[in-house]
Formats: structure tokens, C-alpha cells, sequence
């Protein structure tokens, strides 16, 4: 077996990584990301992983959300396009006539019959880059067939729960990395095992983020980071790097703003609105 090679993630590591703005730019060079998501009662997800989308800095974002998403989107969040399911309270099929540049699949979306079809329907004809989280891993999970449909590089965001779900459960910690290296060979993905000290897996290697803190451990950061991570890819970042710097970026906004807010009172919006610090600290 390759010995594994850890490296810590810290501002040095993604300095290399950032691209900065030009003078010339225009919203046409930052990309599309198109956010699959939600269900009755979960459209907050698919809000917060679109404002992480355009708070990362990608050019433009749609989400693709049953009916009963296209008032709270489109009034909760007016930077984002939305197109709705035929549905009112799921996703039943996943048609779209935009060319967006990469595409999040899973935030909110429960595990209806007729979502995983249409996850499945997609998967076989998609070539557009693609990121997996929450349900959509647990989609994955329950039917591991899937998991060859994914496009090469996809990335993968489970929070320890599932990821278990995903590799199966483990003994310790050196034993969840080996199932989660195999796993993202066997599958030529990207695993981001999210958590105190996130790691993510490519190849033989394994990247520890030294950002962020508990005051992450709150509903919606993870649907943020999906958002960011996209916007990233969108922006033209490959895979592996938009992975490692969403990563930071994500934690570090937290870290900027915790000085003022503390942890027990902050959420995940608070994330979106720390990101500009993050990036100020990048000069
Ligand atoms: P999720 O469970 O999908 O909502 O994702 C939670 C997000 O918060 C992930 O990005 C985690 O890495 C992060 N997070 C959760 N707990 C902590 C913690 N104690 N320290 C740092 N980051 C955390
Ligand atoms: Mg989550």
C-alpha cells in the first residue's frame, strides 16, 4: 500500500490556490452553478447553498427546487434564478435548459422514490461537474449502484453520519481514512470528510483544514459550504482545489467573525456574510 501523505491546510497552502480579480472582469468569466435541492419545509438549504454560491464569488446561480420553493427563493434570496419541479412538495425529474458550469445535487431533498429516480435519470446522462451532499450521499448510500454514475472528480460532503453510510462503519480513525481512501479510489472522487479538523480525500493524499471552530456545529453550515464549493468550482477552480479552499474560506469566516458573535448564538447565515472577511484576509 502507498503510505499516506497528510498536509495541513492553512493560509500558506491556499495561497497559491486563490485566483484574484482583474479590472476587466465581468459576472461572464465567474461562472454558473445550478443548485438541485430541497423538499416541503427544507428550502432554506437550497437559500443558504445559493448565497454561498454567489458570496464565494461565482458570477450567477440557479436553483432548481420543487414548487413550493420559487416564492420563498425568489423574495429570500433575489440574486438567485429559480426553476421549479412539476412537484409542489419534491423533485420529481431534473430538467433545465441553462449550461451552467457545475452543478450541487442533495441539499434538502429527502429520499421520496421518485427523487431517487430522478437523480438516477440524471446521473446517466450528466457530464457537467457535480457536488453531492446530505441527502444526495444518502441517496448514494441506499443505492450504491449510483455511485459509478458519478462524473469523474465529483465531490463528496458527508458529515461523519454519512459517510458512514457511505464507507460503512469503522474501528478508529485510521481505520475511517483507509475505508474513505479506498472508497474515493474505487470511486475517482473527492471525499470531504466534514468535522472539527475536516479532511479532505484525493488519491493517496489527505488535506486537514486548520480552520474553523464549534461555533459550526449548527444547522445549515454544511448547505453553505455545498454553495461555496460550487461557486468555487463555477469559478473555474478545479475539483481538488475548490474543495480544499471552500474548506478554509468556510472556517475561516467563522474564525473572523466568533470574536464578536460567539459560539453558542451563531448560524449559518453569519458563515455568508464572513466570507468577504475571509477573502480580505487572503492580501
Ligand atoms: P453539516 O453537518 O452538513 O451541517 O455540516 C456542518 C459544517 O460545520 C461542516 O462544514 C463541519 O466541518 C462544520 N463543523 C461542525 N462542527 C464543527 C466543529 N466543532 N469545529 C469546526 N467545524 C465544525
Ligand atoms: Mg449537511
Amino acid at each position: 500500500t502507498t503510505p499516506t501523505v497528510a498536509e495541513l491546510i492553512g493560509k500558506n497552502e491556499v495561497l497559491p490556490i486563490y485566483k484574484p480579480r482583474t479590472k476587466f472582469s465581468h459576472k461572464g468569466d465567474f461562472g454558473h452553478a445550478l443548485i438541485i435541492g430541497g423538499s416541503y419545509g427544507k428550502i432554506g438549504s437550497v437559500t443558504l447553498a445559493s448565497q454561498g454560491v454567489l458570496a464565494i464569488g461565482a458570477g450567477k446561480v440557479t436553483a432548481y427546487t420543487p414548487k413550493c420553493g420559487y416564492i420563498p427563493l425568489q423574495v429570500g434570496f433575489p440574486e438567485a434564478m429559480v426553476i421549479t419541479d412539476s412537484d409542489e412538495e419534491k423533485i420529481t425529474a431534473i430538467n433545465y435548459d441553462i449550461t451552467p458550469n457545475v452543478i450541487a445535487f442533495g441539499v434538502g431533498v429527502g429520499t421520496d422514490a421518485k427523487t431517487v429516480t430522478a437523480f438516477e435519470t440524471f446521473l446517466k446522462t450528466n457530464k457537467t461537474a457535480l457536488v453531492v451532499d446530505a441527502d444526495g450521499l444518502n441517496i448514494l448510500s441506499k443505492k450504491k449502484a449510483l455511485l459509478k454514475l458519478l462524473p469523474e472528480n465529483t465531490i463528496l460532503t458527508p458529515h461523519p453520519k454519512e459517510l458512514e453510510r457511505l464507507v460503512g462503519s469503522w474501528k478508529d480513525d485510521f481505520d475511517k481514512l483507509k475505508k474513505t481512501k479506498a472508497f474515493a479510489k474505487k470511486y475517482k472522487c473527492i471525499v470531504v470528510i466534514k468535522g472539527a479538523n475536516t479532511i479532505t480525500v484525493f488519491d493517496d493524499k489527505l488535506y486537514v483544514n486548520a480552520t474553523g471552530n464549534p461555533g459550526l456545529a449548527t444547522a445549515g453550515t454544511g448547505d453553505v459550504l455545498t454553495g461555496m464549493i460550487a461557486g468555487l468550482v463555477a469559478q473555474g477552480y478545479d475539483a481538488l482545489s475548490a474543495a480544499i479552499f471552500g474548506v478554509y474560506l468556510h472556517g475561516k469566516s467563522a474564525d473572523l467573525l466568533i470574536e464578536d458573535l460567539g459560539y453558542q448564538s451563531f448560524i449559518a447565515s453569519h458563515v455568508i456574510e464572513g466570507i468577504s472577511l475571509a477573502y480580505l484576509d487572503m492580501f
